[in-house]
C-alpha cells in the first residue's frame, strides 16, 4: 500500500426494504435524505481541522445508490471544500443492482468515482428472493453491463454462501458465473443471522440450520480453488482481487489501524490510537447536529496491548500476514519472541508461517483466521 494516509467513509444508512439476513442500522424513511445530508455537511465542516487530506473515499450503507447523481454532487462539493483529496484517490461507491442504469452509472463516473461495488449476492432468483434482496439475476446482470459500458473498469461484486438449499456444486457454479464477468474484486461472505432478522425466524422456523464446520470448510477452500484457478488472488479470508492494485485500498485502512474518518450514524473513526463512533439512529443524528453537537455516542483509546490484540487478529486475515519489523516499530514488541510457544505450535500444524520477515496465515489458517488470532 501507498502510504498511511487516512480514508473517509461516509454512511448512507437508507434502504427501500430490509434484507431478511441484515443486521445493519438502516431505515426505510428515504424522504429524510435531504436533510440527512445537510448534516453530513455539518459533520464534514466539524472534522476538517482534525483530519486534513484522504486517499480513499468510501461510500457505503445502507444503499447509497438511493442517493440522486445531484445529491452526490452536493456531498463531494463538501467533501472538496473541506478536505485535500489525493488526485489518485480510490474513490468506492456501493451499489444495489436494482437502482443502476448506464445513465446514473455515467453521472457517477464523472463525479470522481473510480470504483464501483454491486451488492450482487446470487444469481439465482430464488435465493435472492429468500434472502430478500430486491433485485433479480437479471438486475444483477444488467447492472454489471451498464458499469462496464460507463467505463467502470475497477468493479467489485459482493456474493454470499452458505445459503440453505445452495450445494457446494451450485455455489461452485455462482463463483464461475461471478468469474465470467471479469470483475476486478469478489467479496465472498458467509451468510450469517443476527437472532432478531426476519431469516433467522424462518430458518428456526423450518428446521434449517446454517453450515456445519466441515461444511464451513469445504464451501471456503472451494470459494478460494475456484477464484484463484481463475486468477484472483486471495488477499483477505473473504476478500480476492484480479491484481494487487484492485485490492481495496480503503479496507486495507482498517485492517492496518490507518486513520479513518466515519460520517454518519453508527459511523466510526480512528485517529492517534482513539477509536470514536456515532450514535446509531438517523434521527437523534440530525437532531444533534442541528443542535450543533457531534452525534458520538463512544470513545475508546486503545492500550498498546488491544493494538496489538487487534493487530494479530486483523493481520492474520490478511494473505500478507504480519509484518514483524512494522509490528515491532508501531505496536513496541516483539512478536515471535511474545509467542513464540503458540507459534512454533502452529508453523508444526501449518497453519501459519514465516516468511520474509512477515507472519502469515496458510490456506488453512485463513480458513479458521479468527481463532488464530486467540493465541
Ligand atoms: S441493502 Fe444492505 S444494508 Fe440494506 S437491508 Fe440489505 S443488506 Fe442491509
Amino acid at each position: 500500500m501507498k502510504n498511511d494516509q487516512a480514508g473517509l467513509y461516509i454512511h448512507i444508512p437508507f434502504c427501500l426494504s430490509k434484507c431478511g439476513y441484515c443486521s445493519f442500522y438502516s431505515i426505510k424513511s428515504v424522504n429524510l435524505i435531504p436533510e440527512y445530508i445537510a448534516a453530513l455537511k455539518k459533520e464534514m465542516k466539524h472534522y476538517r481541522n482534525v483530519f486534513s487530506s484522504f486517499d480513499t473515499i468510501y461510500i457505503g450503507g445502507g444503499t447509497p445508490s438511493l442517493l440522486t447523481p445531484k445529491q452526490f454532487v452536493e456531498i463531494f462539493t463538501s467533501i472538496y471544500k473541506y478536505f485535500n483529496i489525493d488526485t489518485d484517490s480510490e474513490i468506492t461507491l456501493e451499489t444495489n443492482p436494482g437502482d443502476i442504469s448506464f445513465n446514473y452509472l455515467n453521472k457517477m463516473k464523472n463525479l470522481g468515482i473510480n470504483r464501483l461495488n454491486i451488492g450482487i449476492q446470487s444469481f439465482d432468483d430464488k435465493i435472492l428472493q429468500l434472502l430478500g434482496r430486491r433485485h433479480s439475476a437479471k438486475d444483477a446482470i444488467a447492472a454489471i453491463e451498464a458499469a462496464r459500458e460507463a467505463g467502470f473498469n475497477n468493479m467489485g461484486i459482493d456474493l454470499i454462501y452458505g445459503v440453505h438449499g445452495v450445494s457446494i456444486k451450485s455455489w461452485e457454479n455462482t463463483l464461475q458465473k461471478a468469474v465470467s464477468f471479469a470483475p476486478e474484486h469478489i467479496s465472498c461472505y458467509q451468510l450469517s443471522l443476527g437472532e432478531n432478522t426476519p431469516l433467522y425466524k424462518k430458518y428456526s422456523s423450518e428446521g434449517w440450520h446454517l453450515p456445519d464446520e466441515n461444511t464451513e470448510l469445504k464451501l471456503f477452500s472451494t470459494t478460494a480453488d475456484e477464484l484463484e484457478n481463475a486468477g484472483y488472488i486471495h488477499y483477505e479470508v473473504s476478500n480476492f482481487a484480479r491484481l494487487d492494485k484492485f485490492k481495496s485500498r480503503h479496507n486495507q485502512k482498517y485492517w492496518r489501524h490507518t486513520p479513518y474518518l466515519g460520517l454518519g450514524p453508527a459511523a466510526h473513526s480512528f485517529l492517534n490510537n482513539k477509536r470514536w463512533w456515532n450514535k446509531a439512529a438517523v434521527n437523534t443524528y440530525l437532531k444533534e447536529i442541528a443542535a450543533g453537537k457531534m452525534p458520538v455516542e463512544d470513545t475508546e483509546t486503545l492500550s498498546l496491548e488491544q493494538l496489538q490484540l487487534e493487530a494479530l487478529f486483523l493481520g492474520l486475515r490478511t494473505k500478507a500476514g504480519i509484518d514483524l519489523k512494522r509490528y515491532k516499530t508501531r505496536y513496541g514488541a516483539d512478536l515471535l519472541k511474545d509467542k513464540k510457544t503458540i507459534i512454533d505450535e502452529l508453523i508444526k500444524n501449518k497453519l501459519v508461517e514465516l516468511k520474509g520477515g512477515f507472519l502469515r496465515p496458510t490456506r488453512a489458517g485463513m480458513a479458521v483466521a479468527d481463532s488464530l488470532a486467540l493465541i
